[in-house]
């Protein structure tokens, strides 16, 4: 299997929504050989927003963007709309100063060129779309679903569980690793978690659906 290996995502090709599919021609090349974005991402263009069908050739040179959901906001057309912007009340939260304020500052201070390379990367596929964190006032790399053996692998002592409730982005309670993630995981088990590497530091980062 061959893999996409882009400054903010490293993965196999099949874990990302775009798909061969033999009935679409690609709105700015028309043709069907690259694989084509089949998930609901608004796209960015001139002239061709409405663009049916759109391949991953075309987005790789430059075509088109994607908008996407980033930690603390959304990158748009238009620029960034922070979280706070799009959801006014989020501001009399009690965790708005602590928790969202912060990491705002922390995508209105990364630089437009950076900006404009993820919009024209690819985004994982997910149950509800991909969210990019970020480090070191950049984009993480998204690199991929860990499971156990990457938890025990990547730790620094082995202890997997200690190691994702310290890189675990959203909290989702004490008998969450164990249940979904350890090696006595229960049978119906399906949350994902996705994970990220920052290019400067290399610290590892990710979240749960
Ligand atoms: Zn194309
Ligand atoms: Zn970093």
């Amino acid at each position: 299997m061959s893999n996409l290996d882009l400054k903010y995502i490293r993965i196999p090709f099949d874990q990302i929504p775009f798909e061969l599919n033999s009935e679409n021609t690609c709105f700015f090349c028309g043709k069907q050989d690259s694989p084509q974005l089949h998930d609901a991402y608004t796209i960015i263009a001139q002239d061709s927003e409405n663009a049916e069908s759109v391949c991953l050739k075309c987005l790789l040179e430059k075509k088109y963007a994607i908008e996407h959901k980033v930690e603390g906001g959304f990158l748009k057309k238009e620029g960034i709309l922070l979280e706070s912007e799009k959801d006014p009340d989020i501001k009399n939260s009690y965790c708005y100063a602590e928790y969202i304020l912060p990491i705002e500052k922390q995508l209105m201070a990364i630089d437009e060129s950076k900006r404009q390379e993820l919009m024209h990367t690819p985004p994982f596929s997910t149950f509800h779309g991909a969210v990019w964190l970020i480090h070191c006032n950049d984009f993480m790399t998204y690199i991929g679903n860990w499971e156990h053996e990457d938890f025990v692998e990547k730790s620094p002592n082995g202890n997997a569980q200690e190691y994702f409730d310290r890189i675990l982005d959203n909290y989702n309670g004490d008998d969450f690793y164990e249940e979904q993630f350890s090696p006595n995981k229960l049978e119906y088990a399906e949350s994902l978690f996705y994970a990220f590497e920052c290019q400067h530091c290399k610290i590892h980062r990710g979240y749960v659906e």
